[in-house]
């Protein structure tokens, strides 16, 4: 399994010389499970995901799995390259939508008129929608392995916990995470997790007057990771306000309280 990441940032983009060496693209994780290739949120980071994965002629079929369908998750859907390719297949996978809504109605409310100046119609791929209720477990390719659950988040999240040829992915984004109503679900996902990629945008300083945004820390990552037998959790979903210095300091404190504790930088690369 080869884990990549696109974008690590939450909330908005935030490109610039202070957010050079984390990134400033909104969530998007790309996984390779032998010839597979699933995609996991579809924030700006999907739009350079996208550039180059149409390079590699042997892939024509991609899964897209969004945790949720907050702006910062799906805003990079609209430039995603398969979808202009001829021949690929792309299936789109959301979770727990409002009644009446589907994964498809918000990807024709994102492009349409005054938000967006072309509808989905503009696409050639062959796209297929599939809406699920959080806590299904859900099967995209033989030996590929995808549960879900929910968590607790505004409008709704799905986490998903990825099992791969004897590897386990978790990703836990968005969340208020642990401690909480939601810990039955987030153990789990993260039980004996080769990676658990985890919500922490935020420092415990700054959650005490954010309680409700339904985002998380690193230290209830490392809690959670600690409780489940992780092997090794991952910090993801940045705050935009938090700078490169920053983000230093608070992989260095996370790396301390829990050694091999990882911050996701856009770009890196883990193989499990
Ligand atoms: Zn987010
Ligand atoms: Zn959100």
């Amino acid at each position: 399994m080869r884990i990549r990441f696109w974008g690590v940032r939450g909330s908005i983009a935030c490109p610039g010389p202070e957010t050079i060496r984390y990134g400033g693209n909104t969530p998007c994780i790309e996984v390779h499970c032998g010839d597979h290739v699933l995609i996991f949120d579809a924030g700006t980071g999907l739009r350079p995901c996208g550039n180059a994965l149409v390079k590699n002629v042997k892939i024509r079929t991609v899964d897209i799995f969004l945790t949720h369908c907050h702006l910062d998750h799906v805003t990079g859907l609209p430039f995603f390259a398969p979808f202009f390719t001829n021949g690929y297949k792309v299936r789109i996978w959301a979770g727990n939508l409002m009644p009446d809504s589907s994964v498809e109605q918000v990807m024709r409310k994102l492009m349409s008129s005054p938000l967006f100046p072309v509808e989905v119609e503009i696409f050639r791929a062959a796209i297929e929608f599939h809406d699920f209720r959080s806590g299904d477990v859900l099967q995209p390719f033989e030996g590929v392995k995808l549960l879900t659950a929910p968590l607790d988040h505004p409008d709704g999240a799905s986490g998903y916990r990825l099992e791969y040829g004897g590897k386990v992915f978790a990703l836990i984004s968005d969340t208020s995470g642990f401690p909480g109503a939601r810990d039955r679900e987030l153990m789990s996902l993260a039980r004996g997790a080769d990676l658990v990629v985890y919500d922490a945008t935020f420092t415990e300083e700054e959650i005490a007057t954010r309680e409700s945004w339904g985002h998380s820390t690193w230290l209830r990552g490392i809690r959670l990771a600690e409780q489940a037998g992780a092997r090794q959790l991952c910090l993801f979903h940045h705050d935009p306000s938090h700078d490169d210095d920053f983000m230093d300091t608070l992989a260095a404190d996370a790396n301390d309280a829990r050694p091999g504790t990882l911050t996701a930088r856009e770009g890196q690369i883990i193989d499990l």
